[in-house]
């Protein structure tokens, strides 16, 4: 092999290794910072849920370090002109800021109020578990507002999602229950 041509292939597996490495780079700033987080607002000392542009710091990491910038936030539209100093919080601690971790680690310690079963670590493609207030009454943890799940979580109990289903028929068909309890049969 003449010398121009093993430094052509040279030059090129350089370049392309290093293509590829930006690339991955940009993968990995996706992924990670994709979700919605959890912050302490500079501003009100409140927590606030906030979005990262994932796309952005992908598209940033390709040069170099990842520009992290918000796509959302609760507080928006009306402090949309804010200086997002909250992103410090989610670049310095992203573990304990990233929602799913929070709520994830919430559910991992406990139990179904209701059957008892341990929840484990939540997976994303599981059915959602629930949270059930004094009343009974149960609903999907997703449909709380997430900055405050802190103070849901201090009042609610956890309830798996095949419980939430059962306590969903009860509330919503009280009659039918009632009539199934009486008789011992099923009217369904
Ligand atoms: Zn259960």
């Amino acid at each position: 092999m003449t010398t121009p041509i093993l430094l052509g292939l040279t030059a090129f597996v350089v370049i392309f290794g290093a293509v590829l490495l930006r690339v991955i780079l940009a993968t990995q700033a996706y992924c990670a910072y994709r979700g919605r987080w959890l912050v302490r607002c500079p501003e009100t000392k409140q927590t606030a849920t906030v979005g990262v542009a994932a796309g952005k710091a992908a598209a940033t990491a390709l040069w170099g370090n990842p520009t992290l910038r918000l796509d959302q936030c609760s507080r928006w539209p009306e402090r949309q002109n804010c200086g997002q100093e909250c992103l410090q919080q989610i670049e310095t601690d992203p573990d304990n800021c990233l929602l799913w971790n929070i709520v994830s680690r919430w559910y991992e310690k406990q139990s179904c109020a209701l059957c008892h079963k341990p929840f484990g670590r939540l997976k994303h493609l599981d059915h959602v578990p629930a949270l059930m207030n004094a009343d009974r009454n149960t609903r999907e943890w997703t449909e709380f507002r997430p900055e405050e799940l802190a103070g849901i979580f201090s009042t609610y109990r956890p309830v798996c999602w095949d419980c939430h289903v059962t306590e969903t028929f009860r509330r919503l068909n009280p009659k039918l229950i009632v009539s199934r309890d009486r008789s011992g049969e099923s009217h369904a």
